[in-house]
């Protein structure tokens, strides 16, 4: 096998895809937690973070919790989700958008892309209520920290009278036409795990504009307790809140959450800039009504410029080819240079736990068994197949190196060592 990055040279650390970055205040907010012995899930730092959150997003209410999937779970149960019922999910996200629908017993029916922000296609959401009219929520990632198309994703839920959750998880600080994210729907969750725009070392937020589902959320993520002199119980209850020290690092961090962005936007466009002229495509946005928080940078290879590569279950082959690449191809570069990329996030519908649910497109169901006989090639309907666009991103794109710390000199290392590939 030859290399087609051999001479370039290594980087000295490692860049990673997307680590915490920390400035200070979050070890002063975090011992003023221990100093002050509020060490558990009530405190200052808490009530601090809640108040911020909420004034940066533009809601009503933010309520601490300890993650953004449990945050998606008490979402879920707000919105009144009940077991058997069918959830529309976006099919190319990461599974802590589809686990919680699973936690309370629920169907997720996994809604396709469309390549122009790579999020759910409102036509394919559309054709989902023509299938399943009954169905009375949508559970919408906006992926990589890019925008969905929220005015014809919102119209078609208040048509069809079904509850909006967003997973804003990746894409806190990100605005479409001037309004966050994570505040469209009625129950939405932000993530400050360690890997995204801001972090807490872990924990999440619930954003509503409800007070009432604001105090359940209060209420339920700290074991159900009723107002009683004993523990007295009326519900279920989880161990879902916040913890004083986890929010004394989301305190420190919330002053850069813009910087961050700004960083990671410079990162994007010098990738842009630095790739323009081969067969390749950023994550695409509409510039005019969108703002992403450009939490990762990915890009999508041309059709015609693909080199052959196949993936398994669990591994992957690709064939090197003159003037031609392929993700895994460019990952491996980047990883022998000491640089880390991923693949696009593997579509919901093409996972085993989930390879016997309704993947829905714009044309219908397109369910992944059909999907995967096609790509086998037991039988070769192509043509008339219509096309499951998520995959294709997943087969086309990757993920780049989007650490914030990255210098110019490193990027510019990556964007040499990508270019290679396509020699
Ligand atoms: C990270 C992430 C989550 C889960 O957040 P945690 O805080 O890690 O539980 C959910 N959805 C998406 C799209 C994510 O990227």
């Amino acid at each position: 096998m030859f290399d087609k990055a051999k001479n370039i040279k290594k980087l000295e650390d490692k860049v990673w895809l997307s680590s915490p970055t920390m400035h200070g205040d979050e070890l002063k907010y975090m011992t003023e937690a221990y100093e002050t012995n509020w060490m558990s899930t009530v405190g200052e730092n808490i009530n601090k973070v809640e108040e911020e959150v909420a004034k940066i997003a533009g809601c009503d209410y933010a309520v601490g919790l300890a993650s953004g999937t449990s945050t998606l779970h008490l979402a879920i149960k707000l919105a009144g989700v009940k077991r058997g019922e069918r959830v529309f999910c976006s099919s190319m996200t990461f599974s802590a958008s589809a686990n919680p629908i699973c936690y309370e017993g629920a169907i997720p029916v996994f809604i396709d892309s469309e390549y122009e922000t790579w999020n759910m296609d409102p036509k394919a959401l559309e054709k989902a209520f023509e299938i399943y009219p009954e169905t009375k929520y949508v559970m919408l990632v906006h992926l990589y920290g890019t925008p969905a198309k929220m005015d014809e994703i919102v119209e078609i839920c208040n048509k069809n009278n079904a509850i909006l959750i967003e997973d804003a998880a990746e894409s806190f600080g990100a605005t479409y036409k001037g309004k966050q994210t994570g505040t469209f729907g009625s129950y939405n969750a932000i993530s400050f795990n360690g890997n995204k725009i801001i972090t807490g070392s872990a924990g999440g937020m619930l954003l509503t504009n409800s007070k009432e589902a604001a105090d359940k959320a209060r209420k339920w993520s700290t074991q159900s307790r009723e107002n009683a002199p004993w523990y007295q119980h009326e519900e279920v209850g989880y161990n879902y809140r916040m913890s004083n020290v986890i929010a004394g690092v989301v305190r420190g961090q919330l002053p850069y959450l813009y910087d961050h962005i700004n960083q990671k936007k410079e990162i994007y466009n010098r990738y842009k800039e630095g790739l323009k002229d081969l067969p390749i495509k950023m994550n695409p946005f509409d510039e005019d009504i969108m703002e992403p928080n450009y939490w990762l940078s990915c890009m999508i290879i041309d059709e015609e410029a693909m080199s052959k590569e196949v993936r398994d279950d669990l591994d992957y082959l690709y064939r090197p080819e003159k003037g031609k690449t392929s993700p895994h191809e460019i990952l491996d570069t980047l990883a022998s240079i000491n640089a880390e990329g991923r693949p696009i996030w593997k579509p919901m519908h093409k996972q085993p736990i989930f390879r016997n649910h309704d993947f829905i497109n714009r044309y219908g169901k397109a369910n992944a068994l059909t999907n995967a006989y096609i790509e086998g090639g037991l039988v070769d309907e192509r043509d008339k197949m219509p096309e499951d666009i998520c995959s294709d991103i997943f087969k086309r794109g990757l993920c780049l190196p989007s650490d914030n710390k990255m210098t110019e000199e490193e990027q510019e290392i990556i964007i040499e060592a990508i270019r290679a590939c396509f020699e």
